[in-house]
């Protein structure tokens, strides 16, 4: 198994967030995995060295943008 991004559906888009509804404070997903493991560069990108597949980013995802 391994953590997913769907980038149709992230609104973090090169480098910044296109959402109207989250005024630009999307980090749901940064800020709800407890190792570190999301970092938002110009895309969203899961280390998978460092993710326990512990799936709390996929509840943090107010855009259903990360699966299992
Ligand atoms: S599954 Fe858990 S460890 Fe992996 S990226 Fe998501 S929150 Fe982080
Ligand atoms: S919480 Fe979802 S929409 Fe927001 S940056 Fe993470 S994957 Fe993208």
């Amino acid at each position: 198994m391994a953590i997913k991004i769907d980038y149709s559906k992230c609104c973090w888009k090169d480098g910044k967030c296109t959402s109207c509804s989250c005024g630009g404070k999307c980090k749901g997903c940064v800020e709800a995995c407890p190792v570190g493991a999301i970092k938002r560069g110009k895309k969203v990108e899961i280390d998978k060295s460092k993710c326990i597949e512990c799936g709390v980013c996929i509840g943090s995802c107010k855009h259903g943008a990360i699966s299992i």
